[in-house]
């Protein structure tokens, strides 16, 4: 099975992802944990990539198309789940294309619908573990411990692009290029809609639901 995983930022997207991996066995793609890693290397694709991130706007489609068919030429059998990709009508070309070159389709593209107005809070109080990347939220899914992981104790650190200023900036990426491509699988049928205001826990369980899943045995 292949998913998308579609939303506006800080709707919930990582978060779920991470729970569907654990519970349903998805290999999770990170579209942006991909391009921050690349961006921390320094390289110069790192610095040019980084010069978008930082600024809330979309990395170009070249640099977007050789990263995602690589990792569609080498991509195993089982569950896929894209996060974060595709963000405008070009990507979504782009991954209907490299997935039939290897005679695979695309299964659903899941939407979480989340209000406008819960966005920013949810951002503002976001932190991020800089060891193994787990998401918290400081009022909704707090660390036991303060700011460090709950996990591995890592430290609990703001995205550089978690400011009020560049995350505006990245709602209106998202309203101008993305919410085409909601329409997009629509017209195909393969969007899956679901609101996203439920309790993280509940929220992965409706997904299995609603995606007919059946939960992974630990190994
Ligand atoms: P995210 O971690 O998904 O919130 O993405 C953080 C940033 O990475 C975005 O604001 C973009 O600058 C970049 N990015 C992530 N995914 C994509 C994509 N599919 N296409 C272009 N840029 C992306």
């Amino acid at each position: 099975m292949i998913i998308v995983l579609l939303g506006p930022p800080a709707s919930g997207k990582g978060t779920q992802a991470a729970l569907l991996r654990d519970r349903y066995g998805f290999y999770h793609f990170d579209t942006g944990k991909v391009l921050r890693q690349e961006a921390a290397t320094g390289s110069e694709l790192g610095q040019q990539i980084a010069s978008y991130i930082n600024r809330g706007e979309l990395v170009p489609i070249e640099i977007i198309r050789a990263l995602i068919g690589k990792f569609i030429r080498e991509m195993g059998e089982g569950r896929i789940m894209f996060d974060g990709f595709p963000r405008n009508l070009d990507q979504a070309r782009v991954l209907g294309e490299g997935l039939a070159d290897v005679e695979r389709r695309l299964d659903h593209a899941l939407y979480l619908n989340l209000d406008r107005s819960e966005l920013m809070s949810r951002i503002i109080n976001r932190r991020v573990c800089d060891k193994c990347g787990t998401i918290y939220n400081l009022v909704s899914a707090p660390p036991k411990s303060d700011m460090l992981c709950d996990r591995d104790s890592g430290n609990l650190v703001q995205r550089a692009d978690d400011t009020e200023e560049v995350f505006a900036r990245r709602l209106e990426v998202y309203f101008e290029q993305t919410v085409p491509v909601l329409d997009y699988y629509r017209e195909r049928r393969l969007l899956r809609e679901i609101p996203a205001e439920q309790p993280i826990s509940e929220l992965a369980a409706s997904i299995g639901a609603l995606l007919g899943l059946e939960e992974h045995a630990p190994a």
